[in-house]
């Protein structure tokens, strides 16, 4: 018996033994293509060797200095690297050691600048209702993720939430794609003038969702509105790219394809793609300036932020996205995989949307497409397509509550940059397969309970 409290101490775990290139192998040898890099994060698959290396070379030189005594040189190479990818006006970053972290930081840096800058009455979050921005309480409250939330609901700090940017579901029948995003962006002004817009502190997004409502990019207008509302009121605009950041959707940054610039950025995941476990915070100018010319520090800190580790597999796993033009292939394969999912899903009966940007890509289940009805909550659909699609040999990132944090099913997939057509043509193989037998048991076992149920 395992003495580890696992995230399901009921789930029955195989043990992973290894892993190379886009599969990873379990202790009796099974393999299986990871199709989702776990939770977005393996964007180079595993064991690749310059990342390897790199890790070796770093713990041979220095493994730790704490971060209150020393710099170091391998976190500054990394800042300047970060810097010289970034847009400009990001000129700065703070090193942590993953998503919840960097997005913790980026909250209490947004109200620290306000602090700085002589508004402190400013404390109101707003973020986006069907969104995730961690598991730590400042970040779960921000976040709208509702099943994540509920339990924890009175220790959670009041923050507000307005309408995703969710088209398939929410656009109404006669409003285009653009004036749908300018409604629900101007939800934002709304919420601002009901809370006293010099009240509030910043605006928090995924730029694309991720695992709550399963790659959802926003529609054309979107973010340029929500830029202009946060400019108008003087209120910074967060971008969490945890997970879709890092070249994942086909640009390093997802916000790139937006045509705007945030103050803050989270990003996390694809930056050390699962090597070590580092995160960072993108700071704009401006809001660096308020503390440097302030306070002259920011008034936070972990034991293992800007860790040397951390900090040479996030080199290493950028120079080789960057020497190997991988986000060319992520584009490519990206493009064909959405090719493979609609030819393999468009005509399906319970499949009701293909969406997402890059390597970075959802299927949305629905009980009848026509309608968009989901399929019950108790069926735990997404949990038997995990399940049918492992027993293929495939990983994939399933969740349900895609709606509103209870309807709903979808499958992301977040393959590694580094995969191939030939592996896509089988990942939507298995895909295609592992879906059809989950819907099929699925209704199978729902029949005989409802029959037991009635009888
Ligand atoms: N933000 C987003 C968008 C995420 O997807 C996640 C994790 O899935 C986080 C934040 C939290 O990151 P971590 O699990 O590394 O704390």
């Amino acid at each position: 018996m395992s003495k580890i409290l696992h995230r399901s101490i009921h789930a029955d775990l195989q043990v992973a033994a290894g892993g190379l290139g886009v599969e990873l192998f379990d202790a009796d040898g099974k393999t299986y293509i990871d199709a989702c890099g776990g939770a977005a994060v393996s964007c180079l698959g595993h064991s690749h060797p310059d990342v390897l290396a790199a890790l070796h070379a770093q713990l041979d030189k220095l493994a730790y200095a704490h971060t209150g005594f020393f710099t170091s040189e391998i976190a500054e190479r990394l800042a300047d690297r970060l810097i010289s990818d970034s847009s400009n006006g990001i000129d700065y970053v703070y090193l942590v050691s993953g998503g919840s972290e960097a997005m913790e930081a980026a909250l209490k840096m947004a109200r620290q600048y306000f602090v700085e800058k002589g508004e402190s009455q400013r404390r109101h979050i707003i973020a986006r209702r069907q969104s995730y921005h961690g598991n730590t309480l400042g970040v779960l409250a921000a976040g709208g993720n509702e099943w994540r939330r509920a339990q924890f609901k009175p220790l959670l700090v009041e923050t507000h939430h307005i309408a995703p940017c969710y088209a398939y579901r929410d656009r109404l029948a006669g409003e285009n794609e653009y004036q749908y995003g300018e409604r629900v962006a101007n939800e934002l002004e709304a919420k601002m003038l009901e809370l006293g817009p010099d009240e509030v502190i910043a605006f928090v997004a995924e730029t694309v969702v991720g695992a709550t409502a399963g790659a959802v990019p926003a529609v054309e207008g979107y973010f340029k509105r929500i830029r202009e509302i946060c400019d108008r009121y003087g209120v910074l605009l967060i971008l969490d790219e945890v997970m879709c950041g890092m070249g994942r959707t086909g640009t390093l940054h997802a916000y790139k394809q937006e045509g705007i610039v945030p103050d803050l950025v989270a990003i996390a995941k694809g930056l050390g793609g699962g090597y070590q476990p580092v995160g960072a915070v993108l700071i704009g100018r401006h809001v660096y300036d308020a503390f440097a010319t302030g306070s002259g520090f920011f008034q936070h800190g972990h034991t293992y932020m800007g860790h040397p580790l951390a900090a040479a597999a996030a080199l290493a796993v950028q120079d080789v996205i960057r020497e190997h033009g991988l986000l060319d292939n992520v584009v490519r394969m990206g493009n064909l995989l959405d090719r493979r999912l609609q030819e393999r899903f468009h005509q399906h009966h319970h499949i009701g949307d293909i969406r997402g940007r890059g390597l970075f890509r959802a299927i949305e289940l629905v009980a009848d497409r026509g309608d968009k009805s989901p399929f019950d909550p108790a069926r735990k659909l997404y949990a038997a397509v995990k399940r049918e699609a492992m027993a293929r040999g495939l990983m994939v990132y399933p969740m349900g509550g895609t709606i509103d944090g209870v309807r709903g099913d979808h499958v992301l997939l977040a393959p590694p940059f580094i995969v191939s057509a030939g592996q896509i043509d089988t990942i939507v193989e298995r895909l295609g397969d592992a879906v059809d037998a989950a819907i099929a048991g699925s209704v199978a076992d729902h029949d005989s309970l409802s029959q037991v149920a009635v009888g």
